[in-house]
């Protein structure tokens, strides 16, 4: 009677076209497959290993080395080399990232603890730093990071984009690799400007404020999003991707011009006994917005649900004289060094005295521009040996008060503040 024979489940061959046939309970595996499938397990625990030591194929690694991870002084540190002053938000955004990466590194043991995420809101005026914090943080980041502005985002069905597109952004910078996506940082900038326009809820639909803030409120309380990856509008024949945020971190910045006024009046309706009286005497009366709380954001128009997701609230202060003047010179890329690197690239030497920098700093007090208005003023100044040095052979330049005087007083700037 014939021999019955017998195949490899994998590749089909028979028992005699092959070197060995190995049983198994229900089938069988030729030699040659089990070379194969000795090969496909090795790559894949080699990828696996190469994760877990910060290389993977994305960008992105998908498991963060906890011993490697900048702690928040050395967060802080390095944004001390680009940003002036502004020290408890520096903190605040610090310690808020670290707990990011915590929160992504953390196991949910035996104890059930887990730590939740805990979203930044970042109060203060325009042109302060709230952005360049932000922009400063990303470059230091292990996870993807992305800059939006609340302004674009209508309520659905309006003209604008859906909130939904903030993640389409991140998806984006994350090259669309959802898992590294879900453990991003977004900053939402001008979140102030989709407040309610009135302290009480609106009859009338009120398109950019309150319906967006609903919006967005679904984003930051962590939940699956179906997330159109080119960004814009959803409709109905797109595919989308699903984001789960739960992990990702909101940090949102806002100016609330006009907020000081709230906090004031907060502060005078409470002084009620004696012990009020006696707090509200120390209270600095030029600078209120150290004394911020989560109810002077409701006063402004957001709604107690996406400040109850913002637990984290800090602000950043008005920059004096002596703030502008360092920011001349002082952050590793400061506008004076980027002057002078500039003009080295043409082999020049540029030297700026120093009652012309106190000079640009009067004038950004003068036409209230802030930090902004520096690098106007600058650019107004260097206009004219911009054009010229590089094709007059010298070899050194120095700003001094007349030229700097000279060359602002001729420009467009100066006629535009009349
Ligand atoms: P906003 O608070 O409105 O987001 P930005 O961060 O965009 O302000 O600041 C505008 C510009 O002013 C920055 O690009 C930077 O050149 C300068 N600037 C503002 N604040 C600071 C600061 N604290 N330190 C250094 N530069 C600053």
């Amino acid at each position: 009677m014939a021999k019955k024979k017998n195949y490899c489940s994998f590749c089909g061959r028979s028992d005699d076209e092959v070197a060995l046939l190995v049983s198994g309970i229900s089938g069988f595996i030729c030699n040659d497959c089990i070379e194969q499938a000795h090969q496909i397990v090795t790559e894949a625990a080699g990828k696996a290993e190469g994760a877990a030591n910060g290389q993977s194929s994305s960008q992105w690694s998908r498991s963060m080395n906890w011993k490697t991870l900048p702690r928040p002084a050395d967060i802080k540190a390095y944004l001390d080399q680009y940003v002036i002053g502004q020290d408890d938000a520096k903190r605040y955004l610090s310690v808020a990232v670290y707990n990011h990466y915590k929160r992504l590194c953390q196991s949910v043991g035996d104890d059930g603890v887990e730590i939740e995420k805990s979203n930044v809101i970042m109060v203060g005026p325009t042109g302060t730093g709230k952005t360049l914090m932000a922009r400063t943080i990303a470059k230091l980041l292990k996870v993807p990071f992305t800059i939006v502005d609340a302004t674009i985002f209508t309520e659905a069905g309006y003209v604008g984009e859906d909130v939904e597109s903030i993640l389409s952004r991140l998806l984006q910078v994350a090259d669309f690799d959802v898992e590294a996506t879900q453990r991003g940082i977004v900053f939402i900038d001008e979140i102030d400007k989709i407040a309610r326009k009135t302290d009480n809820p609106s009859i009338t639909r009120d398109v950019s404020g309150e319906g967006v803030q609903q919006g967005l409120l679904k984003l930051l309380e962590g939940s699956i999003v179906n997330v159109p990856p080119k960004g814009g509008r959803k409709h109905p024949d797109q595919d989308y991707v699903h984001v789960d945020t739960r992990n990702i971190l909101f940090i949102c910045g806002g100016a609330f011009d006009g907020i000081e006024r709230k906090i004031a009046q907060r502060l005078n309706t409470h002084v009620v006994g004696y012990n009020s009286v006696q707090n509200v005497a120390r209270i600095d009366r030029n600078d209120l917005m150290k004394y911020i709380v989560p109810q002077d954001l409701k006063s402004f128009g957001l709604i107690p649900e996406i400040i109850g997701r913002l637990p984290v609230l800090t602000y950043l202060n008005q920059l004096d004289r002596k703030a502008l003047r360092a920011i001349l010179t002082e952050p590793k890329n400061s506008l004076i060094r980027q002057q002078e690197k500039l003009f080295l690239m043409d082999d020049i030497r540029l030297t700026f005295d120093e009652a012309a920098l106190e000079y640009m700093v009067d004038k950004a007090v003068e036409y209230k521009l802030g930090a902004r208005g520096l690098r106007s003023i600058v650019e107004a100044i260097m206009m004219t040996p911009q054009f010229e040095l590089p094709s007059s052979g010298e070899k050194t330049f120095r700003v001094t008060l007349d030229y700097a005087r000279q060359q602002l007083e001729k420009s467009t700037l100066n006629a535009m503040q009349g």
